[in-house]
């Protein structure tokens, strides 16, 4: 079932002259229900603009986007952003950054139906026993589980992660990694995840989209990642499939992403071995 259709967006922002400049043109793409992408390209191709005219937060000059069968307009509750940097109110604790917004979403909700929306989502990303710490006594990685945990907490149709993990070190970055995919497992929530690092989207997405170079940045070239669900990190990195995954998207952005053409589409499972024993397969 289609989740989110975007119709040919595109963005122009005005220049120091007044003049628009077109950031992002005719970008189109379905996404499914419970489907987890990731959107990835150079810095300063149009990454955020793309994820940020989904949250509603930045004016859509072109194209229309639909969200569970509703044409978007503006911001609402049935999309949730994580940032890279959680941005928590720091006289609050865990429980009451989490808490705010679902006191905004669930308005006529009893206390004890908040009190659970608010455990349960801090206890999936982790801190079940760490609700009532403030964010200055939280750690970086904590402090963006409760990010993620205000997020779910919303249940939204439409998850946006723009480099969530960007900030945090190696191994911090993997726990919230997982802590991610475990909740997708469970929630299948419809999740678009803009990322700079290559191995962090073949893991975690189901389809990668390759954006262009800007400006007129669009789709160069969409992925279809095969592992299957859920996915065990120690047997994905072993398995020749990953690295000829991590080998397309980094030939595409050092190859291709200066290109114009039309969005070539592939499954990970056609793509060429590096002993080139399987043919390429691209769809248009
Ligand atoms: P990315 O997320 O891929 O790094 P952005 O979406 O932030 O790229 O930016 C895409 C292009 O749009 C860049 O050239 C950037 O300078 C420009 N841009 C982004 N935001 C604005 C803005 N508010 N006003 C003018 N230009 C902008």
């Amino acid at each position: 079932m289609r989740s989110v259709e975007i119709f040919k967006i595109g963005k122009a922002y005005p220049n120091p002259y007044g003049e628009p400049f077109r950031a992002v043109v005719d970008f189109s793409l379905n996404i499914d229900q419970g489907e987890f992408v990731g959107l990835i390209g150079h810095s300063g191709c149009g990454k955020s603009t793309v994820l940020t005219m989904l949250a509603g937060l930045n004016e859509i000059s072109e194209g229309g986007i639909v969200v569970s069968g509703r044409e978007i307009d503006g911001a609402g509750p049935d999309r949730a952003v994580v940032f890279q940097s959680p941005c928590l109110m720091p006289w609050s604790t865990a429980y009451g950054n989490v808490m705010l917004g679902v006191k905004n979403v669930y308005p006529h909700a009893s206390r004890a139906e908040r009190s659970q929306i608010v455990e349960s989502a801090l206890s999936s990303v982790g801190l079940a026993d760490s609700m009532e710490k403030y964010p200055r006594e939280m750690s970086g990685g904590m402090q963006q589980r409760v990010g993620i945990a205000r997020a779910i907490a919303l249940k939204p149709k439409l998850l946006l992660l723009d480099e969530p993990f960007g900030r945090l070190d190696s191994l911090t970055r993997m726990e919230l990694q997982d802590v991610m995919l475990d909740i997708l497992n469970r929630e299948k929530i419809t999740t678009l995840l803009v990322s700079h690092d290559v191995d962090e989207v073949v893991f975690l997405c189901d389809r990668v989209v390759m954006m262009t170079n800007g400006p007129e940045a669009t789709i160069g070239e969409v992925l279809a990642i095969d592992f299957e669900r859920p996915r065990d990190r120690t047997e994905i990195l072993q398995d020749p499939l990953y690295f000829r995954c991590l080998d397309h998207l980094v030939s595409f952005l050092t190859e291709r992403a200066h290109l114009r053409t039309e969005p070539r589409i592939h499954d990970s499972s056609n793509l060429l071995t590096f002993e080139g024993t399987k043919p390429e397969v691209a769809a248009h």
